[in-house]
């Protein structure tokens, strides 16, 4: 048995894996969600937004309502999970109560979900949406980094955590309107290392809400040179249109 095996084993044992979901100790080795919450999980399907991926209301709707009213700079994006209920919760284990661990199992779950979709789009690398360096040194960790990380790991993309850099520090989004968002991210990333080889790129975020982040880094990579931008979301919000 290696020495990592080993440490493994001894973490496993003093401290229990547990649940993402419910929160309950994983009974079965080497599992990271007990089996009746991965059964309740409900990954988006169809009716779903052909542009950012929120899941519709309506089969023949095409577009959902932020995308139907705004040209986004991105080629195209996919979202795992509806950001509600137990996945909500989650999510907020994660950031604010160092959950991390629950990323050894989103990661490769959203895998398992888009990693064939992801695949045809032919990506040359896996870019994760940054956090500001002082934010991410008060979490520890930016969750969007270890998502990334095990989605390449899992689909073979090679992963590139420096390739966009946070370099100014914004408001939270969800406080501000539409305009202030955009205005908020002016400026905010700045793209370092780029290869002139790198044409298809793909953003890995934890929840995707109106998309300006996301636009906000495609406008500078394509500026770089890069030709077609995606992103992959582990969360995202549902479609607003049925309530305007
Ligand atoms: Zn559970
Ligand atoms: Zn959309």
């Amino acid at each position: 048995m290696t020495k990592r095996l080993f440490l493994e084993m001894m973490l496993e044992i003093l401290y229990p894996r547990r649940c993402p979901l419910c929160r309950e100790t994983v009974g079965q080795k080497g599992e990271k969600i007990c089996p009746a919450c991965k059964r309740s999980l409900r990954p988006i399907r169809e009716p779903a937004c052909k542009k950012c991926g929120k899941p519709l209301n309506r089969q023949e709707q095409e577009y959902c309502a932020d995308c139907g009213r705004e040209e986004h700079l991105y080629t195209r994006g996919l979202a795992v999970l509806p950001y509600e209920g137990a996945v909500r919760r989650s999510m907020g284990q994660i950031k604010f109560h160092n959950k991390r661990e629950y990323l050894d199992f989103y990661g490769p779950y959203m895998a398992e979900i888009l990693g064939q979709r992801i695949l045809s789009w032919k990506v040359q690398a896996i870019a994760p949406v940054p956090m500001h360096p002082a934010k991410k040194r008060r979490r520890g960790f930016n969750q969007a980094e270890l998502l990334a990380e095990k989605l390449g790991e899992c689909l073979g993309i090679p992963v590139m955590p420096g390739l966009v850099e946070r370099v100014r520090a914004t408001r939270p989004q969800k406080e501000l309107t539409r305009r202030e968002r955009q205005n908020n991210l002016k400026g905010a990333f700045k793209i370092r290392g780029y290869d002139v080889k790198l044409k298809k790129i793909i953003l890995v975020d934890d929840i995707y809400t109106t998309g300006s982040t996301v636009d906000a880094i495609a406008g500078e990579l394509l500026r770089q040179g890069a030709e077609e931008v995606y992103f992959a979301s582990l969360c995202i919000g549902r479609d607003d249109s049925e309530i305007l």
